[in-house]
């Protein structure tokens, strides 16, 4: 007689047996009772529910129950948000979080985050505060503008600036600056979401200052709104309007002209062949006010910075929405730390990290993939390679002009690259790389040296469990 269910579910082990077996793992000591239990429950109703689906006609073997329950407690206690070697070459990659921030970003936010601080409290007065005040005073040195906020990021900036400027009445943008960003946010759903009504100018290659003109005669107009071309060139027959003809125009017919600079860099990066319009610049040329994200070339933490006038900034920070969008004290001690060392362009190129992997030499980026590629070789069965490439500053700042790097290429004897690519996500030092005619590139501008360990465990553990062979790690 053939063994029904009810009999192979009895086969399977009892928590306490398991919890037993469990005891005498090394790996799992430490690890609380309750969440072992809980392991051991969910790992045992997994193979009962198989049993049961008929996915399996007996309980695994006793040790790969003991695994499997191993691995559950292990990932349960594990975070998954980890850090990650980012080996694309990309610098503002929004996938892998954009900019990672200075050390002195990070000391000031574990000081001021782990005890009480005087985020919106004046000692010297003994009275409250406004917490953005600080960060006003430096943002207004910086770039001279009469005034400034930040909030939780660009698109919240946007739609502060289109709820309190422009509900129930007409925005004036080119079609061919309406944007999506990515992750499908696009600039004309935020501005409905505002509560105003888009008025699309132009075509999307040629927008010229007579359909301005003729858009601005609406008396329902109450902003123009230019957006840069964050993450897409235009080329051949293509024209747009400077930010300095429109100023011209709004003032003349009294309607203010807000620039979404998207990246919105503080320093000159013409040495680097990127042109990204600049912070001072887009001032200078009478936008009435600008926004940008400090996590893109800034490299600060998330936020949006909006820069301007105080006819317009003071109807910002009154209204109601500013509040829904404010920043937290783990934000505003990054975002000072990084303003602070932003005072000294020369010396933040040294110590912003954006900003040191934008500037790193040809010279340079050659010297370290050659030292990376010493340090991570010889590995039997792949080939490693030095080679010039191309990475990109990222996050929508200049799009298809290309920073030019230098990699270290893997190629596999036995053509398996594309599942190294996966292995090495997969690994507890999380490698993200780039597949590239069947090499796999670390390009070192996104790689920092003090890395290098960790790259080379993954790479060994991912080439090893490619090949099957046992892991050995020498030092
Ligand atoms: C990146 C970007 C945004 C969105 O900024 P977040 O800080 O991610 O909200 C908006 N507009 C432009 C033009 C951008 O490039």
């Amino acid at each position: 007689m053939s063994q029904g269910p009810p009999d192979i579910l009895k086969s399977i082990p009892k928590v306490e047996k398991v919890l037993g077996w469990a005891a005498k793992v090394p790996e799992l000591k430490g690890l609380s009772p309750a969440r072992l239990l809980k392991s051991t429950r969910l790992v045992l109703n997994d193979i009962r529910t198989d049993i049961l689906e008929k996915r399996r006609d007996q309980p695994p073997k006793d040790e790969d129950i003991l695994a499997a329950v191993t691995k559950k407690a292990l990932d349960l206690s594990r975070a998954q948000f980890r850090p990650v070697i980012n080996a694309t070459g990309v610098v503002l990659h929004t996938n892998l979080g954009r900019a990672p921030l200075a050390k002195e970003a990070l000391d000031r936010v574990i000081l001021t985050a782990q005890s009480y601080a005087n985020l919106e409290y004046d000692p010297f007065l003994g009275q409250r505060a406004d917490r953005l005040t600080p960060i006003i005073e430096l943002l207004t040195n910086l770039t001279g503008a009469e005034a400034a906020l930040a909030v939780n990021n660009n698109a919240a900036a946007l739609f502060l600036l289109m709820t309190a400027l422009a509900k129930d009445r007409k925005v004036v943008v080119s079609r061919g600056e309406l944007v999506e960003i990515g992750g499908s946010f696009r600039l004309s759903d935020i501005i409905e979401a505002a509560g105003a009504q888009l008025l699309e100018i132009g075509s999307t290659n040629q927008t010229r200052l007579a359909d301005y003109k003729k858009a601005s005669l609406d008396p329902l107009v109450s902003v123009i709104l230019k957006v840069h071309a964050s993450n897409f060139r235009q080329t051949g027959y293509a024209g747009e309007v400077q930010i300095e003809e429109l100023a011209k125009l709004g003032r003349e017919r009294g309607l203010p002209v807000i620039a979404d600079l998207g990246s919105g860099s503080f320093i000159d990066l013409e040495p680097l062949g990127l042109r990204e319009t600049n912070v001072n610049e887009a001032l200078k040329h009478g936008a009435e006010a600008i926004c940008f994200s400090a996590d893109k070339l800034f490299g600060g933490p998330q936020a949006g910075i909006i820069l301007g006038s105080h006819h317009i900034v003071d109807q910002l920070k009154n209204h109601p929405l500013a509040r829904t969008v404010r920043l937290d004290k783990m934000c505003l001690a990054a975002l000072e730390a990084t303003l602070l060392l932003a005072q000294d362009p020369k010396d933040a190129i040294g110590r912003i990290p954006v900003w040191r992997l934008l500037f790193k030499t040809s010279e340079e980026l050659k010297a370290e993939a050659r030292r990376l590629k010493r340090f991570l070789g010889p590995i039997p069965g792949l080939k490693l390679t030095v080679i010039p490439t191309q990475s990109q500053a990222g996050g929508g700042a200049a799009p298809e002009q290309n920073l030019p790097s230098f990699a270290v290429a893997i190629e596999s004897l036995v053509n398996n690259v594309p599942l190294l690519e996966e292995k090495l996500r997969r690994q507890s030092a999380i490698v993200v790389a780039r597949l590239k005619n069947d090499q796999l590139l670390l390009d070192v501008r996104t790689i920092d040296p003090k890395e290098y360990p960790a790259l080379k465990e993954s790479l060994t553990f991912a080439w090893n469990e490619l090949v099957g062979q046992p892991v050995v790690i020498a030092d």
